[in-house]
């Protein structure tokens, strides 16, 4: 595999970062994913835009244009002839010679890139017919995760809870209402509404989330952006989780119950595949 570190595109055991990145030592960076379908990428703009927010809100450069962004985007995928799959983009605030707490100065210490691609299978995903089982878990992580840092040690936790109940993801809990799953947005669906959780800091502000919304509205569905209980969610006809990775997908038992009749519903499967559909044609 070919991967981008700094200005330089090299094989994936040559590429090198310092010992003194902030990213390594105080997960001092954010990251991005983003989709690539028949060889093209899944709502760039989108991930460009939410990648100088979480810049800006940690007070970070942005280490190259985004123009350039999406041609270091593109190069990856002709190097690596990638088909399907993911493009994973980090920006950390750099190798500072000593370990302080404090930013270094951005003119002494350029913000570091770090780009590389995974193969994966998106769009035929046998999770996807089958529906995923998720635990619900106390939602511990800080309270800004509105920015994507790669401080991912609580997510990576819950996701061993899961696994060791036996079930794919978990469900993160906050005053009794959901906030998302470890790595997704998550989604009920009662009487014919489609509801997930409003935005603000308390959730990441997904951008296949944004897309699906906007196309679930676009074909006449209802959408009730608010909190939801883990009890309403149990109660619940249907409920799916979206992200870059799996797209939508469904989830058809939460804590051990059943959602229906334990398979995965039609406004999953719908959304999916108008997701699909449309996604394909602004792909570039
Ligand atoms: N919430 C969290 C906590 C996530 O980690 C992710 C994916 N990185 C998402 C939601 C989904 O965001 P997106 O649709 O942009 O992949």
């Amino acid at each position: 595999r070919i991967v981008y570190v700094n200005g330089d595109y090299v094989p994936e055991d040559q590429a090198k970062v310092s010992v003194f990145d902030r990213g390594f030592l105080f997960a001092d960076g954010v990251y991005e994913v983003t989709s690539v379908l028949e060889g093209k990428l899944l709502d760039f703009a989108g991930h460009a835009r939410r990648l100088e927010r979480s810049l800006s809100e940690l007070d970070m450069a942005a280490p190259v244009s985004m123009e350039a962004l999406l041609d270091i985007h593109r190069e990856l995928i002709v190097r690596n002839d990638l088909t399907e799959g993911m493009i994973y983009l980090q920006v950390t605030r750099g190798a500072d010679a000593d370990r302080d707490f404090a930013f270094p100065d951005p003119e002494k210490v350029p913000s570091s890139l770090v780009l590389f691609t995974q193969a994966k299978s998106i769009a035929d995903s046998p999770a996807a017919k089958k529906g995923l089982r998720v635990i619900s878990i106390e939602d511990q992580r800080w309270a800004r995760r509105d920015i994507k840092t790669v401080q991912l040690l609580y997510p990576s936790m819950g996701k061993m809870m899961a696994k060791a109940a036996g079930c794919d993801d978990a469900w993160m809990i906050e005053d009794c209402h959901v906030t998302e799953g470890t790595s997704n947005n998550a989604y009920i669906v009662k009487d014919g509404k489609i509801i997930t959780r409003h935005l603000s800091n308390e959730i990441l502000h997904g951008i296949t989330r944004a897309a699906v919304l906007r196309f679930a509205k676009e074909a006449q569905m209802v959408v009730e952006e608010r909190a939801f209980t883990i009890d309403e969610a149990k109660d619940a006809d249907e409920a799916f989780i979206t992200s870059a990775s799996t797209f939508v997908m469904p989830v058809v038992e939460i804590d051990g119950a059943a959602l229906g009749d334990g398979k995965p519903g039609p406004v999953a499967a719908r959304l999916r595949e108008i997701y699909l559909d449309e996604s394909r044609k602004t792909a570039l």
